[in-house]
């Protein structure tokens, strides 16, 4: 009996309340999708074509913006995790992209840039983590949490790109004592802003010994919109 209502309960909610786009509005299949014509906007799978050492090619599965901003907002603030399904169906959607094939080529395994303990201990859990997880998984790359931040940063959407550098220089630190050397690495992250977070995690793996480094991203606006539009808040 108790099933059998909570099957009602179900059914009137979704006639009553149709899940729509989390970005237009527009009817869909689940709550917290995009539709159609919305993921196909913000699909933008291509390299950054600006250099950021040590760092060695970044590649963004989306803009970020209209859907991808809503659906990461929801993930990164609200600690919704009913969103996780809607960002790895538009992983898989970009997945067999010739540029996904180049740059993991040769790479032995992922490494997500770090959250705080502080902010674990709030959200409960690493987005990036949430976000690329199995997709790699899938892939035989494991993700290996190699690197901790050594002090609470704070939010830095509203800080330029010096101030970024100053307040994430040396914020990160090897969980461990080991040896990467001819390692080939790939940092997730949900957002890739200004490039500084990124580096920074590099430098660490580098120091260990890592031959090269790169970065997929969730989300880039790949500096277009950075004054106001930036947000790297991890
Ligand atoms: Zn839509």
């Amino acid at each position: 009996m108790k099933n059998f209502l909570r099957g009602l309960w179900q059914a009137t909610t979704y006639f009553l309340f149709p899940p729509r786009c989390s970005n237009c509005r527009e009817m869909v299949d689940e709550r917290y999708q995009l539709c159609a014509a919305c993921e196909k906007k913000i699909l933008r799978t291509d390299f950054y074509d600006k250099k950021f050492p040590p760092l060695d090619k970044v590649l963004r599965v989306t803009k970020y913006r209209d859907g991808s901003r809503a659906l990461l907002h929801k993930l990164k603030f609200d600690g919704n995790l009913n969103v996780v399904p809607a960002l790895k169906k538009i992983l898989e959607e970009v997945d067999g992209r010739k540029e996904i094939s180049e740059l993991l080529r040769g790479i032995n395994f992922a490494v997500p840039v770090p959250l705080h303990q502080k902010r674990i201990g709030e959200r409960g859990f690493n987005q990036t983590e949430k976000i690329f997880g199995d997709w790699l998984m899938k892939k035989n790359l494991p993700l290996k949490n190699l690197l901790f931040r050594t002090r609470p940063t704070p939010k830095l959407y509203k800080l330029g790109k010096l101030e970024r550098e100053k307040i994430l220089s040396g914020a990160f630190m090897a969980a461990e004592e080991i040896d990467l050397s001819g390692k080939k690495i790939l940092i997730v992250d949900d957002i890739f802003t200004t490039g500084t977070t990124c580096r920074e995690c590099a430098k660490v793996l580098k120091s260990l010994g890592a031959e090269k480094i790169s970065v997929l991203a969730f989300a880039s606006d790949f500096g277009e919109n950075f004054d106001k539009n930036n947000l790297e808040a991890n």
